[in-house]
């Protein structure tokens, strides 16, 4: 293990594993995060949930939330590096991850607006082609403050796995491109955007996924000036502060249909591509954040008359963390570069998009569950002061659960990548990819026979074989060391 690198920040990390000489707008966007961003973000993580301040003192409707001056500084920094800017104007998705990397190694909260900003962005630019375009692209593409936010909005209370049953927001149609949108969205994060993609059923849609089409909804009416959507409370969050989460109504609210209504299931996974990606780079950060403090501790805590650095069992359990990470990073690296190249694709999709999508399950489930185990190792090393909030390890934590449960949770990532697995064969593809028995030979006769059992009996296995396949592919990655990555 390169204890310089574990010590080093999150760009000495990418540097090392990524295999690239770091620029100096990444070594600028780490040092205010160093002397200006953290203490920040910190501060803001301690408030706990803004208030929501929701009538104007002449009781107009105004749903704004009350954050402290700061936050906006706070926020500004990553869109005034570019961090959606370089998507729109170059289609520059690494350097866009690469920020989110250092973003999310301080503050993965801080990380979801930019992310949900690009997702909104995303199906709009690839989809929309309505009059309000140029505007709503303008508006997410700012360079310079006000900037411009989107926000992703798609699960209500009955559950956020199946979509296709509890999407139950309904889309009439009004004059024109106009439509409205009747519904509650139960988790609705960067609430307050200025634009948002709304998950809705079209009046008289089929029952199911078929049946849910995207749309975009513009914070303010244009018909008749006010709020075009309500915040009816913000969620009193344990982490992931630095992101306003609300419920949202929609009542009569103006919206706009993105693409066609049924291929609607096909935008709302394509936003997802981007920030289950997001997910897994950042998570990586965060887990290597937790680790760099639980070394740091270790290095001034004297116990039996040594430092807990310097005692065998600790060195080992830190390499091994270190490793893990190393890995999953790879995983989720490699994930980008492939989101790379098929981002523009629409549908039909190729068999790369598919291989995509395997990726992608793989990285979001398994980066999150390796990440939050070195958080809940860093509170072990910590000791009694893992659980006390005036010390840094136990936020750790709290960021990342939650990042392990948004973007889907860990169940449904397993069974969606084995559907998709299983639909397109690719466990045939895959070793000419990857030499998998390199590492782990009877992972692919595994795979096989589980694929030939009746699904009753195949799906409690899954869990087990997508683990050892998201590890093997990041170990290989990681080993070989196959990135040709410049920033
Ligand atoms: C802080 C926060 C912010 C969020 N922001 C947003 C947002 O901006 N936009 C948005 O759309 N959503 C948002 N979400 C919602 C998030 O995407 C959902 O929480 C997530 O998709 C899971 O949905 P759920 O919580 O309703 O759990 P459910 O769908 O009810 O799932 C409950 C459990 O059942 C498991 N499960 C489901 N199906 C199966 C199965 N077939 N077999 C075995 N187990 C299964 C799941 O893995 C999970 O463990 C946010 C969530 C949080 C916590």
């Amino acid at each position: 293990m390169r204890e310089d690198i574990l010590l080093g920040g999150p760009v000495a990390f990418l540097s090392e594993e990524l295999g690239f000489l770091p620029s100096e707008r990444l070594l600028a966007y780490q040092a205010w995060w160093e002397t200006e961003g953290f203490p920040i973000s910190l501060a803001i993580d301690r408030l706990g949930t803004p208030h929501l301040k929701q009538f104007s003192a002449a009781g107009e409707r105004i749903d704004e939330i009350g954050y402290p001056p700061s936050y906006t500084y706070l926020l500004n920094a990553g869109y005034s590096a570019g961090i959606i800017a370089e998507v729109a104007q170059r289609h520059d998705l690494r350097l866009s991850y690469l920020l989110g990397f250092i973003t999310a190694y301080y503050d993965p909260g801080l990380y979801c607006p930019y992310t949900v900003t690009l997702s909104t962005w995303v199906p709009l630019y690839k989809y929309f082609q309505g009059q309000r375009r140029e505007e709503f692209l303008g508006l997410l593409e700012r360079t310079e403050p006000p900037f411009g936010q989107g926000a992703t909005w798609m699960t209500e209370i009955g559950g956020g796995s199946d979509l296709g049953t509890h999407v139950q927001t309904v889309a009439y149609r009004g004059e024109g491109e106009l439509w409205f949108l009747e519904g509650d969205k139960y988790f609705a994060s960067n609430v307050g955007a200025e634009v948002a993609v709304v998950a809705a059923r079209p009046e008289g849609a089929p029952p199911g996924l078929k049946g849910v089409a995207l749309f975009v909804v513009p914070r303010e009416r244009l018909l008749s000036p006010g709020r075009n959507y309500y915040i009816r409370r913000l969620k009193d969050k344990i982490g992931t502060r630095s992101v306003p989460t609300g419920e949202v109504e929609l009542r009569h609210s103006e919206a706009y249909l993105v693409g066609e209504a049924h291929q609607g299931i096909y935008y709302i996974m394509e936003v997802l591509n981007f920030s289950r990606v997001a997910n897994a780079i950042g998570v990586v950060a965060h887990g290597l954040h937790a680790l760099a403090q639980a070394y740091k501790f270790a290095q001034q805590r004297r116990l039996f008359g040594r430092f807990l650095a310097e005692q065998p069992l600790f060195r080992h359990e830190l390499s091994r963390q270190y490793e893990r990470l190393r890995w999953a990073g790879a995983l989720a690296w490699l994930t980008e570069q492939w989101l790379e190249t098929v981002w523009l694709e629409r549908p039909p999709y190729s068999e790369r998009y598919a291989l995509f999508r395997l990726l992608s399950h793989l990285a979001k489930f398994w980066t999150a569950k390796v990440a939050l185990d070195a958080a809940h190792w860093g509170i072990e090393i910590w000791g009694g002061l893992g659980i006390l909030a005036e010390f840094p390890a136990e936020r750790f934590l709290r960021e990342l659960l939650i990042t392990d449960i948004w973007e889907g949770t860990r169940h449904r990532h397993l069974l969606d990548g084995w559907e998709v697995l299983k639909r397109f064969h690719l466990h045939a593809t895959l070793p000419t990819l990857w030499d998998l028995s390199a590492v782990d030979p009877s992972l692919l006769p595994d795979i096989e026979n589980t694929l030939a059992l009746p699904e009753e009996e195949a799906l409690p296995q899954i869990e087990g074989l997508m683990t050892r396949l998201a590890q093997t592919i990041g170990q290989l990655t990681a080993t070989q060391r196959t990135y040709t990555v410049s920033a």
